[in-house]
């Protein structure tokens, strides 16, 4: 791209970043939280008193979804002068991602996130030293609530994993399938991944090496782990019609044998139309876990945002992305009913390199560095934008985390990706050993 284009989407980032951190601070300076009954804000280590406590959290992770990937799920859905509902949140913050490497994985960010840990790429709730931390899913557990996982990749994949399950390498997936039933006990688990769950040879629902991709078949390492749920009381599902039906606090759904879509590049068998939606897994996740007097932590994850990412697919990346922010307002609608809730929507880690560009025929185009990829549309008017990559892996930049509900204000500022646990630990009241 050329150098003047460059400097000039560079300043609207910067305006926009400005503008953020600026209708943050107001809003902190106006609505100080956690404000006790004398009206003075909680100390730091000072016990948060019940009444000021978030007894449910639902936190949404866009995997690879940066600053840009957001604002062309915003630009393609609701244009220049609307708002996601991930955006129309009151507070928002930065978050660092690295993890003990500069450039973090999905396994080492979301172990950040659940234990306030900097591990090694490809760790699950283990700290760099490979021994287990104690996950705020665990904690939440501990203190009487409910728990849920929900994505539409592997439900045993890094992300979820991270939040449940302890082993060195995340590739061991079978493994976290079993301690998510006979360990850390998830009453909610929604997403796809069953080949982890059967051993080879018995197919499951969804059959082995389907045409729209071979590879996929059973691996599980641990036996039948779906007739181990359904022993310990899960509800076993597989489409979208007997889970909106299963019944009880337990809920196993498996959707798919591998990730809910099939991540090419544009045109080459690429393909995102999860056979239950990430919105419908939200839906059926709230409605099952809420009915805890205690309260509930869920995870919710959308990983197209990142696969389609890595595969440089602009039009996958948003679509996806649009599947989360549906997401989110299933969450938003809750959260307004039941307002000691706390919700949250950030992203583990940026991929893609992920740019956005005016439309410019004299552009390099497809040059194997720098993909041009669009051009794609600006809701609400004849505009369009295009989309550059730099990568097809992650990257270091800082990523946006927005909030509302209990103790939402607490996620202002500019901070390491393990504060997300303290705060959680925090908002939710929960007593952290360390
Ligand atoms: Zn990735």
């Amino acid at each position: 791209m050329n150098t003047q284009k460059k400097n000039k989407v560079k300043t609207v980032f910067a305006v926009s970043l400005t503008t953020a951190l600026l209708v943050t601070s107001l809003v902190s300076i106006q609505a100080p939280g956690h404000a006790n009954a004398t009206g003075k804000p909680a100390k730091a280590g000072q016990p948060t008193k019940a009444s000021q406590q978030a007894k449910n959290v639902i936190l949404f992770v866009g995997d690879g979804m940066g600053a840009a990937a957001r604002e062309a799920i915003r630009l393609a859905t609701v244009g220049l002068k609307g708002n996601l509902a991930m955006d129309s949140m009151p507070y928002s913050g930065l978050i660092h991602t690295s993890s003990t490497s500069v450039v973090t994985d999905s396994a080492a960010s979301a172990t950040a996130y659940a234990s306030g840990v900097k591990t090694y790429n490809g760790a699950i709730g283990m700290d760099a030293n490979k021994k287990s931390v104690k996950t705020i899913l665990e904690y939440a557990k501990d203190a009487g609530k409910s728990t849920g996982i929900v994505t539409t990749s592997q439900v045993t994949d890094a992300t979820g994993a991270a939040f449940a399950s302890h082993v060195e390498d995340r590739k061991e997936q079978s493994q976290i399938a079993l301690q998510y039933l006979t360990k850390s006990k998830v009453d909610v688990l929604l997403g796809g991944g069953e080949d982890f769950w059967f051993p080879a040879g018995e197919a499951g629902a969804f059959k082995d090496e389907p045409a729209e991709d071979p590879s996929e078949k059973s691996k599980g390492t641990q036996g039948n782990l779906v007739s181990k749920a359904k022993q310990l009381g899960y509800s076993y599902v597989t489409n979208k019609a007997d889970m909106q039906k299963a019944k009880g606090g337990k809920v196993l759904g498996l959707f798919a044998n591998e990730e809910m879509f099939q991540q090419n590049e544009e045109g080459k068998g690429d393909l995102y139309n999860p056979v239950v939606s990430l919105p419908e897994m939200t839906k059926k996740a709230i409605d099952t876990l809420s009915s805890n007097k205690k309260g509930f932590f869920l995870m919710v994850e959308e990983e197209g945002t990142d696969e389609m990412a890595h595969e440089n697919n602009a039009a996958l990346t948003i679509k996806a992305g649009q599947e989360l922010d549906k997401s989110v307002q299933v969450a938003k609608d809750f959260a307004k009913k039941n307002p000691d809730t706390l919700v949250l929507v950030l992203a583990d880690h940026e991929t893609g390199g992920f740019s956005i560009e005016a439309v410019d025929d004299k552009d390099e185009s497809g040059d194997g560095i720098s993909k041009e990829d669009g051009p794609f549309n600006i809701a609400n008017s004849k505009d369009q934008f295009f989309v550059d990559w730099t990568t097809s892996g992650h990257t270091a930049v800082d990523i946006p985390i927005t909030a509302m509900g209990r103790g939402a204000e607490l996620f202002t500022g500019i901070y390491e990706n393990t504060e997300i646990f303290n705060k959680m630990a925090k908002a939710m009241g929960l007593n952290i050993k360390k």
